[in-house]
């Protein structure tokens, strides 16, 4: 044990001398057992209470300590809101596993627990919610009998109070001592899920240090939403199995919790310090009456409902509320303009801007201070959640998509990004998206569907990554999946070129119900080089092509592929971006006006009927 920051609290060194003149030489302060604990990672001597109350995180290396599930619950629900479920369940013992029942017994006496898994209800900033929590102490939070019964029991009562459950998951995995029994555990919590979310109800996973074995491969990975702690091993097979199996050694960080996000398996890494807000904040956003059509989804009181989770002042936060206030004085203000198909819009496209050559228009649309994705997100919208992972292979850094607030009501956002400057550049591949961006993009318009929120996808590519890994993992099958599954989507689709819409690439987000284009953007079946290269055998006379190609917002609006253009300032930066947002945002609410009041019938034909006129 290191005892440097043992005396921490004590102020007085030995042989040092107090204010009194008292010398403190000879005596060791006195440290009642269990008031110190060694931190198992950093070896460090720590203060039991400290680390309590700094969420039984190590202050010295910020190691995560084990937390007992009742502490967990603690630390994350409203205070006095936890109501238990199922308390006493015992085990059958169905192998009649020698000592099994002795070994419990010692456990329950020591732990206070009944098994390793509490369950039952919470309010969570408010929202109601219920909860189950592993508790690693007892036989390492396996899943015999009782664990899998007690978590099947409260997703089954969540299913019929509508309720969204939540699953603190920590866990060695099957637990041996009950066999098949415990392995059937597995399919039994998966089924209950299963209809849980087939009942539109919304199920996070928080993953904490280990999660392995049958229960990663059962209940922890199936979250709509997958949360983890940072550094926390979660894998099928330990990582002691899998040494021993390949004869090697495994690489630093495998199976932690930062690995698996980048191979697009979970959602976000939080910081335990924040999960209370974090979750609370996704709880909201999936409780503003989502699943309600035919209505404004636009909270009376949004005000007061929207603010609380507001963290910090962004233009977006001030739009938003100016959306909220203005928004039937501008619906009275919109003469003549309106969302749908544009037919009546008393701007032409023809009379934006100054005339200026198609080439023109392909520079200003890749120019390096072009506003991208992201920005869009930080201004028209607010709460933004960040969701990753495609769940098959890797979170592409090309996509960014998540769950954000618009004007009160919650939306999926959906943007190729490319990154500004070199460095952002090659992060994000120039915005060429890969197979796994496609799946990322397609997993969270469904969870849209799911919970009943439009989709909004900013297009900004200059076409799908070509590559041997995008042919490996199947980038035209990733595509054609796109457009196969939006074009059947039960929410409203918008989609907005900003930038460079390139090819498949650039189709694969908008197959929509309406499609924007800011106004020096360009929308085509591949680059103007491209078109070029294959017609005429040569790249350089891109300029000439780009002037054949209709690529221009004038020209798709002329040949009724897009609806709207949205006037931009030229040319159009990161600074002067805010000045287009007025008619944006105004723009967008129409949008989800009109669209969200269409029942599912109408709203999957309209969508139809718009590209089979093409
Ligand atoms: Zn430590």
């Amino acid at each position: 044990m290191k005892f440097k920051h043992m005396f921490k609290r004590t102020a007085v060194k030995a042989g040092s001398v107090n204010s009194a003149g008292n010398l403190f030489a000879a005596r060791q302060p006195e440290v009642p057992d269990g008031l110190l604990k060694k931190c198992n990672s950093c070896k460090s001597a720590v203060f039991v209470e400290e680390v309590k109350k700094n969420y039984y995180i190590c202050p010295h290396c910020r190691n995560y300590f084990r937390v007992h599930a009742y502490r967990r619950i603690e630390m994350v629900a409203d205070a006095d809101s936890f109501e238990e479920w199922n308390q006493g369940l015992k085990t059958e013992n169905p192998l009649h596993f020698k000592g099994y029942e002795e070994k419990l017994e010692g456990l329950r006496e020591k732990t206070k627990l009944d098994e390793a898994v509490i369950t039952g209800k919470v309010t969570i900033g408010g929202t109601p919610a219920v909860i189950g929590v592993c508790d690693g102490r007892f036989l390492m939070a396996s899943m015999g009998e009782v664990v899998g019964e007690k978590i099947t029991r409260a997703v089954e009562r969540a299913t019929e109070e509508k309720l969204p459950v939540i699953l603190f998951v920590c866990s060695g995995g099957a637990r041996m001592q009950e066999g098949i029994v415990s392995l059937m555990q597995m399919a039994k919590t998966s089924a209950a899920l299963k209809r849980h979310s087939d009942a539109g109800q919304l199920y996070i996973s928080v993953l904490t240090n280990p999660t392995t074995g049958g229960v990663t491969a059962s209940f922890a990975m199936l979250g709509d939403i997958i949360l983890a702690e940072p550094n926390a091993l979660i894998g099928f097979a330990g990582p002691r199995v899998i040494e021993q199996t390949i004869g090697q050694k495994l690489p630093q960080g495998f199976q932690r919790s930062e690995f698996l996000l980048e191979h697009g398996f979970i959602d976000e890494i939080v910081e335990r310090e924040n999960l209370k807000e974090e979750l609370g904040r996704i709880l909201k956003m999936h409780a503003v009456d989502g699943a309600v059509k035919g209505k404004s989804r636009i909270p009376e009181k949004a005000d007061e409902e929207t603010s609380q989770y507001i963290s910090e002042e962004k233009p977006g936060q001030i739009l938003s509320e100016q959306c909220l206030k203005n928004d039937t004085e501008q619906s009275v203000k919109n003469d003549g303009e309106q969302s749908q198909s544009g037919k009546t819009e008393t701007k032409g496209m023809n009379q934006i801007g100054p005339k200026m050559s198609a080439w023109e228009h392909v520079q200003l649309a890749r120019e390096k201070n072009r506003p991208t994705g992201k920005d869009y997100v930080n201004l028209l919208f607010t709460d933004f959640v960040e969701m990753h992972g495609d769940r098959y292979f890797r979170d592409d850094p090309a996509v960014i998509g998540g769950i954000a607030m618009f004007c009160g009501q919650p939306v999926t956002v959906l943007v190729q990004e490319k990154g500004h400057g070199t460095k952002a550049n090659i992060e994000h591949n120039f915005g060429m998206v890969s197979p796994d961006g496609y799946r990322k993009s397609l997993r969270l318009m469904k969870q849209a569907e799911k919970f009943g929120r439009p989709v909004i996808c900013f297009v900004d590519t200059p076409g799908a990554f070509c590559g041997l890994e995008a042919e490996e993992r199947g980038q035209g099958e990733a595509i054609a999946r796109n457009l196969y599954e939006l074009s059947g989507l039960k929410v409203p689709v918008l989609s907005v070129v900003i930038g460079e819409g390139g090819s498949g690439g650039a189709l694969a987000f908008a197959v929509a119900d309406e499609v924007w284009m800011m106004e020096h953007s360009i929308y085509s079946i591949l680059s103007p080089e491209g078109f070029a290269s294959i017609l005429w055998k040569d790249s350089k006379r891109a300029k000439e092509a780009a002037e054949v190609m209709k690529l221009t917002a004038g020209d798709l609006k002329e040949l009724g592929i897009i609806e709207q253009i949205i006037r931009e300032e030229e040319p159009l930066n990161r600074e002067n971006l805010p000045e287009v947002f007025e008619d944006l945002s105004r723009k967008i609410q129409h949008f989800l006006e009109h669209y969200e009041t269409m029942d599912e019938t109408a709203l999957v034909k309209h969508r139809y009927d718009r590209f089979r006129r093409m």
